[in-house]
C-alpha cells in the first residue's frame, strides 16, 4: 500500500503518518520527492482494509497494492481452477455447457427439453425452481416439487443439475437435489446467502450482479471461498445499460478482464444478457472467443408457453445449430466440449 502525503504536509504530520503505520505493525518506507513525498507500507495489506488511513493527518490518498479478493485472485493461484460438477468439469480447456429452461414447469416439458439439449451436447441441465421475480404476482417456480423434476430429468439423461436458490434457509434442501447451486444476479451481494453456500459441498453458480462491478463480483465469490467451499463458477449475464434494445448490456470484456484477476472459471449467459433469441447465438460465439469457460442458454420447445423468460428461449434446433457453431469456436481456441 502506497500513502500519497498531501504536498504540503509538515514535517511533523509526515513523522505522524510514519509512527501510525509502526503503531498499525506495518513497516514504512518514507520516500521524499520532488513534489510529493509517499510512504510504502511494507507487510500485508488486507489488515488494514478497514483502517481509514485517509483520516491520518498529511495523507492525501491510499492506494493499494494487492486485490483484496485474497483466496479469489490469480496472486493466490496462479493456475486455472478446475470445478467438478459431478463428472462435468468445468475451466483449465472444458467448457461446461449449461442449457434448460428458465423454469422447471412439468415433467414432461423437461424430460423433452432435456432430451433435446442434451442431444445437442449440453452437459448440465438447468431449470428454476425458485424464481427470482421482479413482481410479487410473476409465477415464483414449483419450489421442491420442480427440484424432484429437474433431479429425476437429469438422472435419466446423465446431466447434471443446476437451480437457483434465494433463501438461506433453503440452501440445504436445493443442496439435497442440486449438483450446482445457482446464485442468481439479484441475490450475488445477499451475503448470508453467500455464507451459506460457501459451507455447504456443492459448486456455486455465482452470477454477476445487473449493476455490479467486476471487482464486486470477485468479492462476492471472496466469501463462498472463504467459507471452504473453492467451486465457484462465475457467471457473465449483462449489466444494466442505457440502452433497452437488448435486456441488459452484455459485458464480453470481463471474461477476459477476470480471466486476467482470478483462477476462477467464467461463463456467459448470452440469454440473460441480451434477452434476444436472435442475439444469443452471436453472443455466445463472442463469449467461448474471448476464453469463457462454458456457456448457459435457455432453451424451451414451447416458448409461447413458458411460465417465465419464454421470449429469450432458443428453440431446441436453434440450439443445436449454436452448438455446432460454438463447437467450431471452441476448437479454434483449444477448448474440449464433451
Ligand atoms: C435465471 O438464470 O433464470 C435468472 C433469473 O438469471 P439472472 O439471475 O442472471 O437474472
Ligand atoms: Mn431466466
Amino acid at each position: 500500500m502506497i500513502l500519497v502525503l498531501d504536498s504540503d504536509a509538515t514535517e511533523e504530520q509526515i513523522q505522524g503518518v510514519l509512527a501510525r503505520v509502526e503503531a498499525l505493525g506495518m513497516q514504512a518506507h518514507l520516500s521524499r520527492g520532488t513534489y510529493r513525498t509517499i510512504v510504502g507500507v511494507i507487510g500485508d495489506e488486507r489488515k488494514l482494509q478497514e483502517t481509514p488511513l485517509e483520516a491520518i493527518p498529511g495523507v492525501a490518498r491510499v492506494i493499494a497494492v494487492m486485490d483484496p479478493y485474497k483466496l479469489a485472485s490469480r496472486e493466490a493461484h496462479p493456475q486455472p481452477s478446475v470445478v467438478n460438477v459431478s463428472g462435468v468439469k468445468i475451466g483449465g480447456g472444458n467448457l461446461g455447457m449449461i442449457a434448460g429452461p428458465c423454469a422447471v414447469e412439468s415433467a414432461e416439458r423437461m424430460e423433452s427439453i432435456a432430451k433435446a439439449v442434451k442431444a445437442a451436447g449440453a452437459n448440465i441441465l438447468r431449470g428454476g425452481a425458485c424464481k427470482p421475480r421482479t413482481s410479487p404476482y410473476a409465477v415464483q417456480g414449483h419450489g421442491e416439487e420442480g427440484l424432484k423434476i429437474l433431479r429425476d430429468t437429469g438422472d435419466r439423461h446423465g446431466l447434471p443439475i443446476v437451480t437457483e436458490v434465494m433463501d438461506p434457509r433453503k440452501v440445504e434442501l436445493v443442496a439435497e437435489y442440486a449438483d450446482m447451486i445457482q446464485i442468481g444476479a439479484r441475490n450475488m451481494q445477499n451475503f448470508v446467502l453467500l455464507t451459506e453456500v460457501g459451507r455447504t459441498k456443492k459448486p456455486v453458480l455465482l452470477k454477476r450482479g445487473m449493476s455490479a462491478t467486476i471487482k464486486d463480483l470477485l468479492m462476492s465469490a471472496e466469501y463462498i471461498l472463504s467459507q471452504g467451499n473453492p467451486d465457484v463458477v462465475l457467471c457473465e449475464r449483462g449489466v444494466k445499460g442505457f440502452d433497452s434494445f437488448t435486456r441488459n448490456l452484455y459485458d464480453v470484456a470481463a471474461v477476459p478482464a477476470i480471466k486476467g484477476l482470478s483462477h476462477l472459471p467464467i461463463i456467459v449467459d448470452p440469454s440473460h444478457a441480451t434477452g434476444k433469441p436472435d442475439l444469443i447465438g452471436p453472443c455466445a460465439l463472442a463469449g467461448v472467443a474471448a476464453g469463457a469457460d462454458g456457456v448457459h442458454i435457455e432453451v424451451h420447445d414451447r416458448p409461447d408457453e413458458a411460465l417465465s423468460d419464454g421470449e429469450q428461449a432458443l428453440l431446441p434446433e436453434r440450439y443445436a445449430e449454436v452448438m455446432r457453431q460454438i463447437r467450431r469456436v471452441a476448437e479454434a481456441v483449444g477448448k474440449a466440449m464433451v
